[in-house]
């Protein structure tokens, strides 16, 4: 179902569905950058359509609705532990199409890894996606054409923005309802289809080779900071933390907290020994965990080209550029 919404009759639908979701979008969160005098764009609680960000790409994605930063698994006593109640108001996030096929990379690891993880079931069984369509080649640092998430259909709801009207494309029936009002329009999604970045993907990786590479030597100027994994919108990684109360230290919460490969302590193991003590041999880790070894399992690319890990970096140091320089080294990619 197609139709189109002036912003004032799309704002009304909102409202109408903020009775049963909590919408987010990506916000401006003015003076929060990472440097004086800029803005942080990340993910908040949305009543209108004017508190989205259109113009910019966020720094952080929708992950951290899906999947909280810190998160208590249970409380404990001596005698017993309880489960914390689960949030029962649904959500709908307004997303990218790179961020809607990141959602699933997320999802292969919590759902369908052996296991599935049932806190993390419990949250996404209650989410619903509104694809925004992106404007030209996207942003500076995108690569979506390259990872072949450019694209989706896999969508409740699909927007489009033009001519101050809101274009929408409606594929769940439970909302067919709510938009039923609008006038009947025919339109396509605004989709990318080349990026200024283009990324070549080496087609055979073998491992034993890369991992000898003296390319790896370059990276050993990553100071561990953990940021371009903090806001990949596949990274999934975790740690446990329990929290022993002061007033009673018998009882307290266990957490599952986001963690970083490429932090101080991530393979530290009984004894003190780490697996990589060398910052490059983290970034070496991380990249072939993205472009290689995830492949292997669940037959798509785990990293969806969104470029964050390249934007955020305080040491300028280039995943696309790495990846590019792996390629060719492996016969993939020429000048
Ligand atoms: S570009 Fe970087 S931040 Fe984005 S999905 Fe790939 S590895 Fe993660
Ligand atoms: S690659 Fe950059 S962002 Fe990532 S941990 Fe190293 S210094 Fe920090």
């Amino acid at each position: 179902m197609k139709k189109s919404f002036t912003n004032k009759e799309f704002n009304e639908i909102l409202s109408i569905l903020s009775n049963d979701y909590d919408i987010y979008a990506p916000i401006t969160l003015p003076y929060k950058g990472t440097f004086s005098d800029t803005d942080s764009i990340k993910y908040g609680k949305i009543s209108n359509i004017e508190e989205i960000n259109l113009n910019n790409k966020s720094h952080y994605s929708a992950k951290e609705i899906l999947l909280p930063i810190t998160q208590t698994l249970f409380y404990f006593t001596e005698k017993e532990f309880i489960k914390p109640k689960i949030k029962t108001k649904k959500s709908l996030i307004f997303l990218r199409s790179c961020d809607l096929h990141s959602v699933n990379r997320v999802e292969n690891i919590y759902l369908h890894n052996k296991y599935s993880d049932e806190y993390y079931k419990e949250v996404r069984d209650k989410v619903k996606f509104i694809v925004m369509g992106c404007p030209g080649q996207g942003w500076d640092s995108c690569f979506c054409a390259s990872m072949g998430t450019n694209k989706t259909e896999m969508y409740n709801i699909g927007v489009k923005f033009q001519d101050n009207k809101i274009f929408v494309d409606v594929k769940d029936q439970d909302f067919k309802e709510v938009f039923n009002n609008g006038v009947d329009s025919e339109f396509e999604m605004e989709f990318v289809t080349s990026n200024k970045e283009v990324v070549t993907i080496p087609e055979r990786i073998n491992e034993d080779e890369v991992i000898n590479f003296e390319m790896w030597r370059d990276y050993d100027r990553c100071i561990a900071c953990g940021r371009c994994n903090f806001v990949c919108p596949t990274c999934t990684c975790f740690t446990m933390q329990d929290i022993f109360y002061k007033d009673n230290e018998k009882n307290g919460e266990r957490r599952r907290v986001w963690a970083s490969c490429h932090v101080d302590g991530f393979t530290t193991m009984a004894g003190g020994h780490e697996f990589r003590k060398k910052t490059g041999d983290r970034m070496r880790f991380k990249v072939l965990h993205k472009i290689s070894d995830y492949k292997k399992r669940f037959g798509v690319q785990m990293c969806t080209g969104c470029g964050r890990c390249e934007d955020i970096c305080p040491e300028y140091i280039s995943y696309i550029n790495c990846i590019n320089k792996l390629a060719k080294k492996l016969g993939d990619k020429n000048d």
